[in-house]
């Protein structure tokens, strides 16, 4: 063995290390010691995970897609558990694509705030009837946002479509 080529002194610490381990009491140490490593280097840790998905990125998805196939009902589990997630992650998507920026809120939280007056035509909303308006839609570049959005019913939202009522909506968000 030749000490000067690191390439050889890296196979031998390999070796030794997997000889050393093998002993069920080295391992408990060797994960904590990770474990520890981890927990002191969050940023690290995060750093690593991205550069190993972006180097994998289609294992890394066939391997998530290939587990929740495994697990099903996996995922709706987790969605119940976490209300009000999925609509977030819904939220995300949907500006991202539109090209907006996204600004959380609830709908309980614009409910509040509008005091349960539609914003389109100026009734009150019953609370399990609600849905959010965005005063300047998302196809037209506005913000999913606090902002620009308002409650409204169902049927006055789905008459507005894609318009943007100027200037009654614009003075309404002001
Ligand atoms: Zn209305």
């Amino acid at each position: 063995m030749d000490w000067k080529d690191p390439e050889q002194v890296r196979e031998y610490n390999r070796i030794a290390k997997s000889v050393w381990r093998t002993d069920p009491e080295n391992r408990k140490k060797e994960i904590e010691a990770g474990a520890t490593w981890r927990r002191n280097n969050p940023d690290k840790v995060k750093a690593g995970k991205k550069k190993w998905h972006d180097a994998n990125f289609e294992a890394d998805n066939a391997r998530t897609l290939a587990w929740r196939k495994e697990h099903p009902g996996y995922m709706n589990a987790w969605y119940a558990a976490h209300p009000g997630k999925m609509c977030e992650k819904n939220a995300r998507r949907a500006a991202a694509k539109a090209g907006v920026s996204h600004v959380p809120y609830t709908v309980a939280e614009i409910y509040e705030r509008d005091k349960g007056v539609c914003g389109l035509c100026h009734k009150r909303v019953a609370k399990k009837c609600v849905t959010i308006d965005h005063v300047l839609p998302l196809s037209l570049g506005g913000d999913d946002a606090p902002y620009n959005v308002q409650i409204a019913h169902l049927m006055c939202n789905s008459r507005k479509y894609n318009t943007a009522r100027f200037p009654q909506n614009l003075r309404l968000a002001m």
